[in-house]
């Protein structure tokens, strides 16, 4: 086939599809459908083009079919690249609301949103499976069986239908030969069929005996949160609530009620959750009561993740568990969305299309006209601020723990006052220590939260002043005493430590600072007759380890967990009777506006993980600023107060959730370029917000172009600039038109990100 033979130039009437590909433009391009594929195209598939000249052949989305031919020759799509569509209507109408408010391409958003395993067709194995026989099937006479050997008979024949193999032996806690005996005594029968890849792994089978959990009595809040809830589902309609409930007010409770509903009535739910909060026992507890649960979590392969994506789309999964992209599953008949935890910032996604998964599931609620429920402890001031205004969020209050249990009693240690011995340094002060001690002692296990990785986190030469920093970040690095290196923790470059100054030779070099690791070493050495377990991104990369931890922590093996904010979330174990914050002051001076509010909940979130059993809990904070309102009104476990002071900061400050914000940087590995770069684009934008200035309206504000932060990143040099605006319209105008007309040079990048979360 030649170049030219591609161009469709025959005459209306034809059929011609809109197609959208993954690239950085809002646009679709015009092909003719080919006559043979006439009659099967649709929406939301994909098809295969010729995209300029010379391509063979790029993937691209259909986005719309219509019959007027357009003013100019176009060329013919090439071939379907499923046979059916991929996406809905409604996922269709997400998406591009997504570009639009996101500013980047309606195929980009596609392509991002549909798992790479729903794309390819190569989802399948070959599987062995196993089953019971009928009785006039079984030999004359019967043979005689082992205990184990009956043991996984019965099994089969309870489950009265095939048993994929591994499962079966999984179900019994091994036992292959006595399976693979079975079947050579005649007993059962085993054959092999081929299989999506992820029926092994289908959700809600993969364990020995479904729990059926029966539902919890609620408390008077929950009465009340729940007939609110209740009443919204029975109206139908679009309908946000926020559900403000302490730690431990029993909010999970109110989800699953909520869900086993909308399952009754033939709908289906998606609930969201921070992935750290994926663990075995969120997990049950939803498959316990809801029926064919899905979970996507980042540990799935992309054929597992495509098999899931096809199970929803048929109708076959009742509710879908999973973190941010979770929030795409393509259910067929939504019934409500939930987020636990919503106020939880692993629900940005930092990179394109960068969306925040709660308003991205705010508008899939409003499109699907189903209510949806953000729950947390610590709601963001963005949720708490639209529970307050008029035609917002329905606000629903749980102030109170389950059972009459008391808010933990939380004692703040000042670091200023701590006893010190002369030439040691510890991270645990006399108090925390002796607190640790009587917890330890009657019997309850300890928490200790420390923000930060590794062993120290400053690495410098007391003679010449020397820092060790990454080669390509503009960031000092952590010693990793584990591992041997120098890491730097946000590009993940590593050196060998050195024992001598890199700039001046001398024999000097300090390692400072406390990481978890260093932290460790020190228990260890106070406690060592206590088993101590570090829990944190450096000893969690491994899949299931957090769960082995967790396990171990449960049934009491591990006596004090210590880690990041890993151990802050979501987890319940009533035998934590203390919880320790190693250093509350990390991360609360960084420049950024969210850093209090982050503090605050992770302070909050780490203190209700005690006190959640018959033997209570308290919690000790150790701090150098006791005073900082943030930490002072914690330790009162004061949110209302804390919300109102903070909020009324981010109003002077022209900040959200007041006003929109929008960040640009302009990225290059030669300085000079992009800040020339940066200064003509904020340009640009100055130009635009002067045009678009309209009398009686509060103008639009363009902070910078300024370094970033973080000024020197993965090898680029980094600029940034900020656009606020009180409403959204006018900001978005300025940015597609400056944008759409930017020339970026060559080796220069910027990145546009809408509602920012990372200011560094
Ligand atoms: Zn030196
Ligand atoms: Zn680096």
């Amino acid at each position: 086939m030649t170049e030219t033979s591609l161009f469709d130039t025959s005459a209306p009437p034809g059929v011609f599809a809109e197609v959208v590909f993954d690239r950085p433009i809002d646009q679709a391009y015009t092909y003719a459908v080919p006559e043979a594929l006439r009659d099967r195209i649709t929406v939301g598939q994909r098809v295969e083009c010729s995209f300029g000249r010379g391509d063979k052949g790029s993937i691209g989305y259909v986005i719309g079919i219509g019959d007027v031919a357009p003013q100019r020759a176009v060329k013919s799509i090439l071939r379907f690249a499923d046979d059916v569509a991929l996406v809905d209507d409604q996922l269709l109408k997400l998406t591009r609301w997504m570009a639009d408010y996101y500013l980047c391409g309606w195929g980009q958003v596609l392509h991002a949103v549909v798992p790479a395993g729903a794309r390819d067709k190569a989802g399948t194995k070959n599987a062995t499976f196993v089953v019971s026989l009928l009785p006039e099937e079984l030999p004359h006479p019967l043979p005689t069986v082992t205990p184990k050997q009956k043991q996984a008979l019965d099994r089969l024949k309870q489950e009265g239908k095939p048993v994929e193999l591994p499962r079966l032996v999984k179900m019994l806690g091994g036992g292959v030969s006595a399976i693979h005996t079975l079947v050579s005594k005649g007993l059962i029968r085993k054959f092999t069929e081929r299989i999506e890849r992820a029926e092994s792994v289908e959700p809600g089978d993969d364990l020995s005996t479904p729990t059926t959990a029966t539902p919890l009595s609620l408390n008077p809040d929950q009465v009340r949160a729940w007939d609110t809830i209740r009443t919204a589902l029975d109206t139908g309609g679009f309908h946000p609530f926020l559900l403000h409930g302490v730690t431990g007010s029993g909010k999970t409770e109110i989800y699953l009620r909520a869900i086993e509903e909308v399952v009754r009535r033939g709908q289906e739910a998606i609930v969201l959750v921070p992935e750290i909060s994926l663990t075995p026992q969120t997990i049950e507890r939803f498959r316990g009561r809801c029926g064919q649960v899905a979970v996507l979590h980042s540990h799935l392969t992309d054929s597992e993740r495509g098999a899931y994506w096809r199970r929803a789309a048929e109708g076959k999964v009742q509710v879908v568990v999973g973190a941010r992209s979770a929030v795409f599953a393509p259910t067929r008949n939504l019934g409500l969305i939930v987020i636990d935890e919503e106020h939880e910032n692993s629900f940005k996604q930092e990179s394109t299309p960068r969306y925040h998964a709660r308003d991205v599931a705010i508008m899939r609620a409003r499109l699907a006209k189903v209510p949806i429920i953000l729950g947390s402890a610590t709601p963001s001031l963005e949720s708490w601020h639209n529970a307050h205004k008029p035609g917002g969020y329905t606000k629903i209050s749980m102030p109170n723990r389950v059972e009459n249990r008391p808010m933990p009693q939380v004692t703040l240690v000042d670091l200023r006052h701590e006893p010190k011995t002369p030439g040691k340094y510890f991270a645990i002060g006399s108090t925390l220590e002796k607190g640790m001690r009587d917890a330890l002692k009657a019997g309850g296990q300890v928490m200790l939260l420390l923000n930060r990785r590794g062993f120290s986190t400053h690495v410098h030469c007391p003679a010449c002043g020397y820092v060790a920093q990454c080669a390509h970040c503009d960031l000092s690095v952590t010693f990793h005493r584990g591992k041997s290196a120098l890491v730097c923790h946000y590009c993940g470059w590593e050196t060998p430590p050195f024992a001598k100054c890199p700039s001046c030779s001398q024999l000097a070099i300090r390692y400072q600072g406390l990481g978890t690791e260093k932290l460790q070493e020190e228990i260890e050495s106070k406690f060592p007759d206590k088993v101590v377990q570090r829990m944190d991104s450096d000893t969690m990369s491994k899949p299931g380890s957090h769960e082995r931890v967790l396990d171990a922590f449960r049934d009491g093996s591990i006596h004090i967990l210590l880690g990041t904010q890993m151990i802050a979330k979501g987890l319940d174990f009533p035998n934590v009777t203390l919880v320790g914050v190693v250093n509350a002051d990390v991360g609360l001076h960084l420049p950024d506006f969210r850093a209090a509010e982050r503090t605050f909940q992770l302070l909050t979130q780490v203190a209700g993980r005690t006190g959640r059993g018959p033997k209570g809990g308290r919690v000790m904070i150790q701090t150098f600023t006791p005073e900082h309102p943030c930490i002072a009104l914690a330790t009162r476990h004061a949110y209302i107060e804390f919300a109102t002071q903070e909020l009324h900061h981010r109003k002077e400050h022209q900040y959200p959730p007041y006003h929109r914000l929008a960040r640009l940087i302009v990225r290059s590995e030669k300085q000079e370029a992009s800040e020339a770069f940066a200064n003509t684009l904020a340009g640009a934008f100055k130009e635009a917000i002067r045009r678009h200035a309209t009398p009686g309206t509060a103008p639009l504000r363009l902070l910078g172009p300024a370094e970033c932060p973080v000024f020197k990143l993965n090898g680029y040099y980094r600029f940034h600039f900020q656009i606020q605006s009180d409403i959204t319209s006018p900001l978005h105008a300025v940015l597609r038109e400056v944008l759409a007309v930017a020339k970026t040079p060559n080796g220069v990048e910027y990145q546009l990100d809408i509602d920012p979360y990372s200011m560094l």
